[in-house]
């Protein structure tokens, strides 16, 4: 009996369960490139333009290997708007109900799975390192899911930079050596940039087209579309990019968009790498001598750690999480995340540089647009909507959690044991952005105060029912506590007149 064997466009991985379990000679791979997927948030047309054309190559590696692939192109006259209107037209096609899925990442997409009227067979999604049920096992009565030891739970079943049961180099974590700001004038390969086949400008004439308007720059586009360019730009990262990964980690310059960072994120995420891949390639080179321990370290942490937990996290946690709203808060995004005029020069950075490239490197997520949004008391479902839109490398299971959790603290404090939460401070020490700002990072009140300055204190004031008790905070009331009442006063007045600003529609 023939089978349709769906492949989604972030499953291009050759090993993916639902092609093992199929068969060649008589199963019919379906891929479709739909428009309620396109549309469902305003993609980045980068976003839109690497996941469209790494389909098609795919595709073509597929019917290369002898499949019967059965493909819909987005402009196909005939196509129906959705992944089950997909297969009900496919399996009409070819005299079949039976389907073969892998989890798709997103509950949405499983949802419409589930309940599509065809006998659908959903296998795990075995590219990662650990199940859901693993993530769920290991959560199973613990008060706190801090990712630190679901982490070692990880560097024990993998055995990555382990030397027997103890971490390589006696520590688990080396994150205190990979705080150091960036120096302007470090000389940095930039990570690898392709030229587009004629696969891809086809995509990029259609992506023009029909997403033009976009927030985002659609050209110059530089993704590696196929498994063995990726596998170029992980060889590039790791010889001349990962010695100083950890060191610089954290820091964040204006001409420099990527840093030692491996904008590998976007390949890992749609199966053009597979984590086993990168880490092996990590602990190589570390074992060479040619790579230091906080390196290694802090990379492997991402990849086994990080991504590993935040994806057990989404489905533990189960589809309303992205609805959480624990501190309660219901600002609008300020235009600014969308482009809108404004003078802090950190978040206009953040914003251009998303626009251009669809990329934004962790602090720059986590510290200025996270940070921002979560002192301005953003309402988390836009910033949830925001991030998933504008980052090339944004599916659900991993941009929710690290967004609603990690950035927004709406989980109520599931996967932050504290909100990332900071004054301007922490961005002027960590980046070159306060020189050329129109605010004064040093001035904590007043007209020309950091609006970071401002309205870390107001948060930490309007929620001090919730965090005043949290020992970790504890000092940081103390210090609210100690500052004079003139003082206190005069930063709330300027919070009040920046948040009435944002209310009003105005450039903050
Ligand atoms: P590197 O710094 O080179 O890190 C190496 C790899 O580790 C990454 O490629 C990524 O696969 C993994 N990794 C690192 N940090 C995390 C993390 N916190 N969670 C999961 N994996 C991680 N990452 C996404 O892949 N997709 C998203 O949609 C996404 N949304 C985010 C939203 C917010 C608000 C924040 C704070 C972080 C988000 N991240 C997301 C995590 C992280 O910022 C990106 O993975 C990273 O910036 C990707 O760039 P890179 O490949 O150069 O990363
Ligand atoms: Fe950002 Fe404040 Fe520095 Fe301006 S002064 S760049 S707003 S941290």
């Amino acid at each position: 009996v023939t089978r349709l064997v769906l492949v989604l466009g972030d499953q291009l991985s050759l090993g993916l369960s639902a092609l093992s379990s199929a068969d060649k000679s008589s199963d019919i791979v379906v891929m479709a490139e739909v428009m309620d997927e396109a549309r469902y948030v305003p993609h980045h047309p980068k976003k839109i333009a690497l996941v469209l054309s790494a389909m098609r190559h795919f595709a073509q590696n597929l019917r290369d290997d002898g499949w019967q692939v059965a493909y819909t192109k987005l402009d196909d006259q005939d196509a129906s708007k959705s992944i089950v209107g997909e297969l009900m037209r496919r399996g009409q096609e070819h005299g079949t109900t039976k389907v073969l899925a892998t989890q798709p990442g997103e509950w949405r997409l499983l949802e419409a799975l589930e309940n599509a009227p065809l006998t659908v067979t959903i296998l795990p999604d075995d590219r990662f390192l650990s199940s859901p049920d693993e993530f769920s096992a290991w959560a199973e009565g613990r008060k706190e899911l801090r990712m630190e030891y679901f982490y070692r739970e990880m560097r024990r079943k993998t055995g990555y930079l382990m030397e027997g049961d103890k971490p390589a180099g006696g520590k688990w974590n080396y994150d205190h050596d990979n705080r150091k700001p960036a120096r302007a004038d470090m000389l940095r390969p930039a990570p690898m940039q392709f030229t587009p086949d004629e696969i891809t400008e086809e995509v990029l004439d259609l992506v023009e087209a029909r997403f033009g308007d976009n927030f985002g720059t659609l050209r110059p586009f530089w993704f590696a579309v196929t498994t063995g360019q990726a596998k170029r730009a992980l060889d590039h990262f790791a010889k001349h990019l990962l010695p100083e990964f950890g060191d610089y980690q954290d820091a964040m310059l204006t001409n420099d968009k990527f840093l030692h960072h491996s904008v590998l994120s976007p390949y890992l995420n749609i199966g053009l790498l597979d984590p086993v891949d990168i880490c092996t390639r990590v602990v190589e080179e570390w074992q060479a001598g040619n790579v230091p321990i906080n390196a290694a370290e802090g990379y492997i942490r991402q990849v086994i750690g990080w991504r590993e937990y935040v994806r057990g996290l989404y489905y533990h946690e189960g589809p309303e999480y992205t609805a959480r709203n624990h501190l309660g808060h219901d600002r609008d995004l300020p235009p600014a995340y969308w482009g809108g005029e404004t003078g802090m020069n950190c978040l206009a950075h953040a914003v251009d540089q998303t626009r251009a490239e669809g990329y934004a490197h962790h602090i720059q997520r986590l510290m200025v647009t996270g940070n921002f949004a979560l002192l301005a008391g953003v309402d988390p479902g836009q910033v949830h909507d925001w991030y998933l839109a504008v980052y090339v490398d944004a599916f659900e299971w991993v941009e929710a959690p690290n967004t609603i959790g990690m950035s927004q603290f709406a989980d109520g404090g599931i996967i932050a044991s504290k909100p990332y939460v900071s004054s301007g401070n922490y961005i002027n020490k960590m980046s070159d952005y306060c020189a050329g700002c129109s605010y004064s990072v040093k001035e904590k009140t007043g007209e020309n105060a950091c609006p970071f300055n401002l309205l870390y204190w107001d948060f930490l004031h309007r929620h001090r029912d919730r965090f005043a008790k949290n020992p970790r905070m504890g000092p940081i009331y103390r210090t609210w506590e100690k500052m004079n009442e003139d003082r206190k006063t005069a930063v709330l007045d300027g919070a009040a007149r920046i948040l009435g600003n944002l209310d009003a529609g105005r450039a903050v």
